[in-house]
């Protein structure tokens, strides 16, 4: 089986006293928690905060972005190399939020890939269709497309390395959650399109769920087969409601 692993993407909340708390917080209640693998990715300024207040615990520090570039006049990015002087271990790549508000593309993102694999990062990449792709019975075409591009870009054999998180774009932030059936229906066709190359590679990596994830869904979106975890964006501003989704990752390891 492969081990869960909840990812809490705060987006562009908080404060500086509000994320000590958060990150606090998170480090008490995860003592218990010790099957599902915990990763928080808040916004850069709190970086440092999170390097500092996460040693000793078994939280991991993540971005939510990364530039594609190492070194150089690249006003207003950050390179993985700092994201790794910082201590992170995750990289969030092509959320659907930059996708559609900064332009990112499906080639744009394979840089960021693999900007953080050079770093030994390991990025998660975000796929998912819109309402109306889903209302057009695109979603598989539209993820194929998303993955494929990717794969011819960066090849197969990087996958080893990478994380994939499944986002319907409708779901995220919403409130509305796609249903465990949906997910593992996307789930399974995403490890399927990865079996096309490598069979071993697609049963190793692990495909996140993203999308309005809460304590009361976790559960059930956990409990199938092909969904390995969860990208949680609103639900991990809370602590006790972040924790509670890391419990039912928990719970779902035999
Ligand atoms: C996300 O932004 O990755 C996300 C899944 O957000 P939310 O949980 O708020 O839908």
């Amino acid at each position: 089986m492969r081990q869960p692993l909840i990812a809490g993407n705060w987006k562009m909340n908080g404060t500086k006293t509000s994320a000590e708390a958060l990150l606090s917080g998170l480090v008490a209640g995860s003592v218990g928690i010790s099957k599902a693998e915990i990763a928080v990715c808040p916004p850069f300024p709190y970086l440092a905060l999170g390097e500092r207040l996460l040693i000793g615990s078994s939280v991991r520090l993540g971005a939510q972005n990364v530039c594609t570039q190492d070194v150089g006049a690249y006003t207003g990015e950050v390179s993985a190399l700092m994201l790794a002087e910082f201590g992170c271990h995750y990289v969030i790549c092509g959320h659907s939020e930059r996708r559609e508000y900064y332009g990112e593309t499906d080639s744009i993102i394979a840089e960021k890939l693999l900007a953080c694999i050079k770093q030994q990062l390991t990025p998660i990449l975000c796929v998912g269709e819109t309402l109306q792709q889903r209302e057009q019975e695109q979603t598989e075409a539209v993820i194929g497309t998303q993955l494929g591009n990717v794969i011819a870009q960066i090849g197969i054999d990087t996958f080893q390395k990478i994380e994939i998180a499944y986002e319907p774009v409708w779901a995220i932030g919403t409130g509305k959650t796609a249903t465990p059936e949906q997910a593992q229906s996307v789930h399974y066709f995403i490890r399927q399109q990865l079996a096309k190359h490598d069979q071993i590679i697609a049963e190793k990596v692990r495909i996140l769920y993203g999308g309005s994830m809460k304590a009361s869904n976790a559960q059930d979106l956990l409990s199938q087969p092909d969904i390995d975890g969860g990208l949680v964006g609103g639900a991990s501003l809370i602590v006790e409601d972040f924790l509670a989704i890391c419990q039912a990752g928990d719970a779902v390891v035999l």
